[in-house]
């Protein structure tokens, strides 16, 4: 039984962005770019605010509990 040995270990990490080598500086990005292009992205997707349907308030189920 010989110890199969990857070739191609994934080993170094690549970047998220644009598949290309990461640098240590910018772990786990390649460069200064793609990482503030990613927490670009990742603003983004914070700011924008999903639509989300309000289940609080249906206006068909009465519920009305709190009596008194
Ligand atoms: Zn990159």
């Amino acid at each position: 039984m010989a110890t199969a040995r990857r070739p191609d270990g994934p080993k170094k990490r690549q970047c998220p962005m644009c598949g290309q080598p990461a640098e240590s500086a910018y772990r786990p990005f390649c460069s200064k770019r793609c990482k503030e292009l990613d927490l670009g992205n990742w603003l983004n997707e914070s700011y924008r605010v999903p639509v989300v349907e309000t289940d609080d308030m249906d206006p068909d189920g009465e519920d009305d509990q709190f009596e008194g």
